[in-house]
């Protein structure tokens, strides 16, 4: 069962110290609090929630750009605090957002896409040559851009450069934060395309961060819903976009634009905006916005109760049993 983990967040905490003036004392903003997840070799686990959720500190910390404040990242068994980060980096990969901003635009495709080699001394420079040439070619770029500057290609070619970049040392992982939300409406179907075959092709293991709930539905076997740095409920693809078990995963549900105009901007029946990260509410998080919120919801903090395909921490789906303790509490 151990060896079916490809990456296991546990009880993951981040926080940062934030400074709010000369006469107030530092507050601590908590961007992940206490996220536990595993990730299963072969799968693709969706990370869904709305920016400000954590999401891509969570990406930070599995990459071990940033350190967590406690808990423990394991990638393949191994800790990643206690592992060499260009080590670590043959493993996990990441590919971001901007392919704008994440490809240096001062050297060409060549130098871009073998510059992972040549950090970890891999190959001779020949056979280098003959690995970026056909990693091009995995990613769907002729050869003749080989020699190009990032300037001269559109942002889905771009984004393709950075996924040949990520695969060259052949890693098991790769954290995908947003690789589409950049790109044009008409080419984000291609590189999510591109990802699902690449997958198939070298047995890849995906951890896919959006806010697009149609990305994850295209892609994810697993979802995971973050609100407040907090997973609220992880299920199978299926089973959550079947039947939502936390009011806050229907609103993003319902939330989803229709193609037809006449349907106007669908009411998703929220009160209230996202809550300030520094002052979060109590008990459940989500309680000032949620529909059907009830006593217990405002002092107590919802268990992690089991529901088809997953689990869920919402008050709902608790026991008669733990309703009653709430109530008597
Ligand atoms: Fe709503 Fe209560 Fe469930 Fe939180 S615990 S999502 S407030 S019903």
């Amino acid at each position: 069962m151990k060896k079916d983990i490809a990456l296991e967040l546990c009880d993951i905490r981040r926080e940062f110290r934030i400074n709010q003036g000369f006469f107030k004392p530092a507050a601590t903003l908590k961007a992940v609090d206490g996220v536990s997840l595993r990730l299963m070799r072969g799968e693709t686990l969706g990370l869904v929630g709305e920016s400000g959720c954590g999401k891509s500190t969570l990406a930070k910390l599995l990459l071990g750009l940033l350190p967590p404040t406690s808990g423990d990242v394991l990638v393949n068994g191994k800790h990643l605090a206690a592992t060499d980060r260009k080590a670590m980096s043959r493993h996990i990969q990441p590919i971001f957002q901007d392919p704008y901003s994440s490809l240096n635009p001062r050297k060409t495709l060549r130098e871009i896409i073998t510059l992972p080699l040549i950090v970890h001394d891999i190959d001779s420079p020949a056979e280098r040559r003959k690995k970026t040439e056909a990693m091009l070619d995995v990613v769907g770029l002729p050869k003749r851009v080989i020699d190009s500057y990032p300037s001269q290609l559109s942002g889905g070619q771009r984004q393709r450069v950075a996924i040949a970049r990520a695969l060259i040392m052949r890693p098991d992982v790769l954290i995908c934060d947003e690789p589409t939300s950049a790109l044009d409406v008409s080419v984000q179907a291609q590189i999510l395309n591109l990802l699902q075959d690449l997958k198939r092709e070298f047995g890849l293991t995906y951890l896919l961060i959006s806010h697009n709930l149609a990305v994850i539905e295209h892609l994810a076997d697993r979802v995971a819903v973050m609100y407040l740095g907090r997973i609220v409920e992880e299920r199978t693809r299926e089973s959550l976009f079947a039947e939502p078990g936390h009011p806050y995963t229907r609103a993003l549900l319902d939330s989803v634009l229709t193609p037809d105009p006449r349907l106007g901007i669908p009411d998703i029946g929220l009160h209230g905006t996202f809550p300030n990260p520094m002052s979060p509410p109590s008990g459940c998080a989500f309680h000032p916005r949620c529909p059907s919120c009830f006593a217990p919801c405002k002092t107590a903090y919802p268990a992690n109760d089991s529901i088809i395909g997953g689990n869920v921490r919402c008050h709902l789906h608790d026991s008669p049993a733990q309703t009653l303790e709430l109530v008597h509490s």
